[in-house]
C-alpha cells in the first residue's frame, strides 16, 4: 500500500516536471512507471492466478470445496491420499479462511492450489497442478515491544481492559504472580508496569500478545519485580525470577482454580458463625472458591493422590499428599479425574467444580494440612520452588540489568480523576 503511494507520488512529480520541459520524455516516464504492484501472499505472485478467497462454512469439506470448483472426484481422492501425512483434510474448521489459486486462462477456472489458514500465522499449501504436494508454512511474525502501566481501581482485569490491552496479559500476569500476590485481595491503588511483546503479521495486523518480558507490581506499597529468563534453551524452559534471582514460583499455587473464573466465598475462619447452626460458632477450616459448575480444579502442588472418593458432607473429594509435611484436599467436586496412587503435577486438573455433599452453591472447598493440622494456606510461609542454577545466576543478573532500568523508567499512568491538582499561588 505504502509503496503504491510512493510510486504514485513519484509519477506525479516526474509527470509535472516532464510537462514543463519535454512532452516526449513524459510519455517515456509513464511507460516506465506503468507496471501494477505485484502482490505476494503465501509465497505466490497473486497476479499470476485468478484468486478466490472464502471461509470454510459449516459442513464444508475439502472435497466439496474442490468439487464446487470443478475438480473431479478421482483427482480429489488422489490429493487426499498423497497429502495425508502433511495435512489431514478432515481437519478443516468452519470459519477459517482458505484461498484457491486458479489457472489463468482456463475456461473452467480450475484451481491448482488450495491454501488453508488454521490460524492467523500458519497456513497449509496443497499444490495439485501436475504433481501433488503439500506443506505447512508460517507467515513472518514481527515481534513488537510495548510498555504499559496502570493503577488498580477495582480489578486487574478492569485496569487492563481500560488500557485497551489483551486479557491474555491478565492471564499471563496472574500466572507469573500466582505464588506471590493474592489477586483476590488487590488493594485500590496497587500499581503495575509491564514490558511485553506483541505479534504482528504483515507489519500491521495484530495477532496476539507474545509474552511478558518484565513486570512490576506494587501491592500494599511493596514492589514485586518479575523478569522472564530462559533457563534451558534446548528444552525451552522459561521461568520468572525477581530482581535477586529468586524464583517467583512457590511449591504451592495460591488457588486450586484458575483465577479468572473464581472468587473466594468463604475464608479459613475458626470463629465463623453460621445461621444454619443457630448462629453458633462453627469453624470453617477450608477456603471456599466459588466458581461455575464444571470449572477445572487443579492440584496446587506436585504430589500423590491419597484419597479419591465420595463421602458424606465432603461429596466427591480428592486428597493429595505433597510431602511429609503438606497435604491438600478438594471438596464438593462434580466429578473426580484422578485415582488413589496417581502422581499429579502442580496445575494438573484433578476434577471439576460441583455441588456434591453439603453445599449451597457450586464451589470447591480447599483444605490445607500442615503436619496433620488444618491451617490457613494464605497465612503460611510456603516453601520456594527450585532456585536458579548457580551457573546461570550471573548471566541472569546481567540480562535483567537494562530491563530493570527500563521498568523503573516507566511512569505509572494515574487514573484521570486522580490527576494531581495544580497548586495556585
Ligand atoms: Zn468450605
Amino acid at each position: 500500500m505504502r509503496i503504491g503511494k510512493i510510486i504514485l507520488l513519484t509519477l506525479l512529480l516526474v509527470g509535472f516536471y516532464a510537462c514543463n520541459s519535454d512532452a516526449k520524455k513524459e510519455k517515456e516516464t509513464v511507460l516506465i512507471q506503468a507496471p501494477a504492484p505485484d502482490p505476494m501472499e503465501f509465497g505466490f505472485h497473486l497476479n499470476d492466478y485468478v484468486v478466490i478467497k472464502d471461509t470454510v462454512r459449516n459442513g464444508d469439506s475439502f472435497g466439496e470445496i474442490l468439487q464446487k470448483n470443478n475438480i473431479g472426484y478421482s483427482k480429489i481422492f488422489q490429493i487426499a491420499e498423497k497429502t495425508k501425512d502433511t495435512f489431514d483434510i478432515r481437519r478443516l474448521v468452519a470459519g477459517k479462511p482458505y484461498t484457491l489459486l486458479c489457472t489463468k486462462g482456463d475456461s473452467l477456472q480450475r484451481p491448482e492450489c488450495f491454501i488453508y489458514q488454521p490460524n492467523s500465522i500458519d497456513y497449509v499449501v496443497i499444490k495439485f497442478k501436475d504433481s501433488i504436494n503439500a506443506y505447512t508454512e508460517s507467515k513472518p511474525v514481527k515481534i513488537v515491544e510495548r510498555e504499559t502501566s496502570g493503577v488498580i481501581t477495582s480489578s486487574l482485569s478492569g485496569a487492563i481492559d481500560e488500557a485497551g490491552l489483551s486479557q491474555k496479559l491478565v492471564a499471563d500476569m496472574s500466572d507469573i504472580y500466582a505464588w506471590t500476590i493474592d489477586f483476590f485481595r488487590l488493594q485500590k491503588g496497587d500499581q503495575y508496569k509491564l514490558v511485553f511483546t506483541e505479534k504482528y503479521i504483515n507489519d500491521t495486523t495484530f495477532v496476539g500478545v507474545d509474552k511478558i518480558k518484565a513486570a512490576y507490581f506494587k501491592h500494599n506499597g511493596e514492589p514485586f519485580y518479575a523478569f522472564e529468563f530462559e533457563t534451558d534453551s534446548v528444552k525451552q524452559i522459561v521461568d520468572y525470577y525477581d530482581e535477586n534471582a529468586k524464583n517467583l514460583r512457590r511449591a504451592f499455587l495460591k488457588a486450586p482454580v484458575v483465577f479468572k473464573n473464581v472468587r473466594i466465598s468463604s475464608r479459613y475462619n475458626l470463629r465463623r458463625r453460621i445461621k444454619l447452626y443457630g448462629n453458633r460458632i462453627r469453624a470453617h477450616k477450608g477456603t471456599d472458591f466459588a466458581a461455575p459448575r464444571g470449572t477445572a480444579i487443579i492440584s496446587t502442588a506436585n504430589g500423590v493422590v491419597v484419597e479419591s472418593a465420595r463421602r458424606g458432607g465432603n461429596g466427591n473429594y480428592v486428597k493429595i499428599k505433597h510431602n511429609s509435611t503438606y497435604s491438600t484436599q478438594y471438596l464438593h467436586m462434580k466429578k473426580r479425574k484422578v485415582k488413589v496412587g496417581e502422581f499429579v503435577k502442580q496445575g494438573d486438573v484433578i476434577g471439576w467444580v460441583g455441588m456434591t455433599g453439603n453445599t449451597s452453591g457450586p464451589h470447591v472447598c480447599y483444605r490445607f494440612w500442615k503436619n496433620g493440622r488444618q491451617v490457613d494456606p494464605f497465612k503460611q510461609k510456603l516453601p520456594d520452588a527450585d532456585p536458579i542454577d548457580s551457573t546461570l545466576k550471573e548471566s541472569y543478573l546481567k540480562h535483567i540489568k537494562p530491563l530493570k532500568i527500563q521498568v523503573d523508567g516507566i511512569e505509572v499512568k494515574l487514573p484521570q480523576e486522580e490527576a494531581p491538582i495544580t497548586a495556585i499561588n
